[in-house]
């Protein structure tokens, strides 16, 4: 066969067109240098490995980013200089950054982080209402994993925003670094509560607890970490299957498909009777207690008939039942059932745990952490702009 000789001008055009794309991608490299933290000591390795240096210098990076929390290669001391000098010509190191942050009388701190493309989401640190004994005192510190959240729960400030984006695993980890930066106490639990549902952003939230549990950071331990999930049944079943030791919280808040649904059209999707199978799965795959977070709303879901059913559902597996007042929000939803949600009086809770207790559920009343600030999850994003 007679081979056709290229066309000398098809071969400039070519010539050329690979030239535009050689200096394209070298300006986009130039003035977008890679962010390395939120990677995991393993990506950190081979990213290493790749660019012919030893596996060893991997490690040394993860210790300064997530150990010592440096922003600047130069602090990287017992790197080579000319290694420290490449790095930062080539990779970032870009934390979310505290823009806002308000008090409690009652210790409970809020913290609003701006994120590298403007977005906000924000932390709260709790420091703990009880001493469980022989417990060092917890603090603990929530999180966010999504930038506002599609799944439009009606007592929700972040609801109102919408679902904008996922967090990268390093606005996870920056939340928590962040906030521990700030206090002169060390974290002891992390709680996946914050902005978002943490199940739909499910691999950069294990990047995050893989980073933040790893013994190198000197960080938290797997089970002094919470993952809380409006009821999301595939996001409950992966997690049994993950073999990541972090404990369950099932946001469940009403004992009827017929309420829940109202309050959280997730139910619609997954009604009770199948978040109640996938927890069950969760319970025989880890052995691990779950927690039932239920908060009180006046005349809607703290009757006698909500009590016997919530011992019911509780029965079902070693669980808790973490009671919570409701926060008001103003600036949610306007009509339908949110304007029906007025916080249960303080008797009435008192007396629904105590109900509970009397049918031997295991029962944790909190109080009204945050108050005076805008404690409720969102709030302050909202006010902010978001
Ligand atoms: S309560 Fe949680 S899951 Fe529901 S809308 Fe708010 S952030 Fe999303």
């Amino acid at each position: 066969m007679v081979r056709k000789p290229a066309h000398p001008v098809s071969g400039a055009i070519r010539g050329y067109l690979a030239l535009i794309c050689y200096f394209l991608l070298m300006r986009k490299t130039a003035s977008q240098p890679e962010n390395l933290f939120g990677k995991t000591l393993e990506e950190l390795e081979e990213e290493c490995l790749s660019a012919g240096l030893p596996r060893f210098r991997g490690i040394q990076l993860f210790y300064w980013l997530y150990n010592r929390g440096v922003t600047d290669f130069e602090a990287c001391d017992n790197l080579p200089k000319t290694l420290r000098t490449e790095l930062s010509q080539r990779h970032a190191i870009i934390h979310p950054e505290v823009t806002a942050e308000q008090r409690s009388a009652d210790g409970t701190r809020k913290f609003l982080f701006t994120l590298a493309d403007g977005r906000q989401v924000e932390s709260v640190l709790i420091p703990s209402e009880s001493e469980e004994e022989g417990q060092p005192k917890r603090l603990t510190v929530c999180v966010s994993t999504q930038v506002g959240c599609p799944l439009d729960c009606k007592f929700c400030a972040t609801a109102s925003m919408k679902r904008k984006r996922n967090l990268a695993p390093g606005e996870i980890v920056g939340q928590y670094l962040g906030v521990q930066h700030r206090s002169e106490r060390r974290i002891t639990n992390l709680v996946f509560m914050g902005m978002g549902e943490p199940l739909l952003n499910y691999d950069a939230v294990m990047k995050a607890v893989d980073i933040m549990t790893h013994e190198k950071t000197g960080g938290l331990a797997h089970s002094h970490i919470t993952l809380s999930t409006a009821g999301l049944v595939d996001g409950i079943r992966r997690m049994a299957d993950d073999g990541r030791k972090i404990k369950l919280a099932v946001s469940l808040h009403a004992t009827t498909d017929d309420l829940r649904q109202r309050l959280m059209p997730i139910n619609r999707k997954w009604p009770l009777a199948d978040i109640l199978e996938a927890v069950e799965y969760y319970y025989r795959k880890t052995r691990r207690r779950i927690t039932y977070e239920y908060i009180l709303f006046d005349g809607l879901n703290d009757g006698d008939s909500d009590v016997r059913r919530l011992v019911k559902l509780a029965r079902r597996v070693p669980s808790k039942i973490n009671i919570i007042p409701f926060h008001p929000i103003d600036n949610a939803w306007p009509e339908g059932i949110p304007l029906q949600l007025a916080p249960t009086p303080r008797p009435r809770i008192e007396a629904f745990a105590r109900q509970l207790r009397d049918n031997n559920v295991t029962v944790m009343l909190r109080s009204s952490s945050g108050k005076d600030i805008d404690a409720a999850c969102g709030q302050l994003a909202v006010r902010h702009g978001g």
